[in-house]
């Protein structure tokens, strides 16, 4: 639903004005129960060339590694075993979403489905295919993960594809693409001028940081959501919900109440991942004996919108 409103013009006009042709999608297309399993047989047999297969969701791989716990519809195969028939055939293979990518949030808990990603179960290496599948253009599993992915990291990762400009090189050591995931969620957030003097909300609606009380988790989170921004206009953190890391290999397995901070002797367990820890203790402390009474005020004041770029609370 994200992707289908993105850009000015929508996800079919860009994937056109890519040339890039979509033969089937389970919503957005017409065709459906003959005609889809023509096209799949055509695919797995290799009469029909796939340049880029996008699987959305986990593999259910129960009950007893049988998949029978997700059918594909009208067919007598389980999706697990679609996946692996129709992978080898693809020049490139996207995990679209956390799910996809790492098993996400049916993996998270017991696990009752053996819920896994293509390439991972969740941070270890394997998934349904294997530590060793490679697409036929020699790569491994591209894993758009979030939860949504940002309908432009879709995109922009079919384009590259498609004009030969995206190799492995281009990804991150979890299969992420690294124009996104070399960002960190925080990057851009409104809210930046109070993390900076550590001048936190103390509720969802307060305009402060969300990281010290509320359990933000953008400053771990790969992703340039904060500077990419979703819907042309804002993103999570700004829009007064903490960043659940959903780009994560573990997300689904969160061990804390996502609004809420885990702290040891008052220092948050998470700490940016883009500075040493000893540097943000230190910093912190600093910071907070030199907040401007106008930030400290502000902090705790309900807000209702944070402008793309930080601006002067007072
Ligand atoms: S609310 Fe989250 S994303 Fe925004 S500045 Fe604080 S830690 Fe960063």
């Amino acid at each position: 639903m994200s992707a289908l409103s993105e850009g000015e013009v929508g996800f079919l006009p860009m994937l056109e004005a890519a040339n890039i042709q979509l033969l089937w999608h389970p919503s957005l297309s017409e065709e459906s129960s003959t005609d889809v399993l023509v096209l799949l047989e055509a695919i797995g047999e290799g009469r029909q060339r796939l340049d880029a297969l996008c699987i959305e969701g986990a593999a259910l791989t129960g009950p007893a590694g049988t998949g029978r716990f997700q059918m594909l519809a009208g067919t007598q195969w389980p999706m697990m075993r679609w996946i692996e028939h129709l992978a080898p055939q693809a020049r490139y293979l996207l995990a679209i979403g956390s799910c996809a990518a790492f098993g996400g949030i049916p993996a998270g808990g017991a696990n009752p489905t053996d819920a896994r990603g293509l390439h991972y179960d969740e941070d270890q290496k394997g998934g349904l295919l294997g530590e060793d599948y490679r697409s036929k253009a020699g790569m491994p599993v591209i894993n758009i993960a979030g939860c949504a992915p940002h309908p432009g990291w879709i995109l922009e990762t079919l384009m590259a594809l498609a004009l030969g400009q995206f190799g492995a090189e281009d990804l991150d050591s979890f299969g992420r693409p690294r124009f996104f995931a070399d960002s960190l969620a925080h990057h851009g957030c409104g809210r930046n001028e109070f993390y900076e003097y550590k001048a936190s909300a103390e509720q969802l609606s307060d305009r402060g940081c969300l990281m010290e009380n509320l359990g933000c988790m953008a400053t771990q989170a790969p992703g340039d959501c904060g500077l990419r921004v979703w819907n042309g206009g804002s993103f999570c953190a700004q829009s007064g919900y903490p960043c659940i890391r959903c780009t994560t290999p573990r997300f689904g397995r969160t061990e804390t109440a996502f609004f809420k901070t885990p702290k040891i002797a008052g220092i948050p367990v998470g700490l940016p991942s883009d500075m040493p820890k000893a540097w943000f203790v230190a910093l912190a402390a600093l910071s907070k004996s030199a907040t401007p009474q106008r930030v400290r005020q502000a902090a705790t004041q309900a807000g209702a919108h944070m402008p793309a770029k930080a601006k002067d609370p007072s």
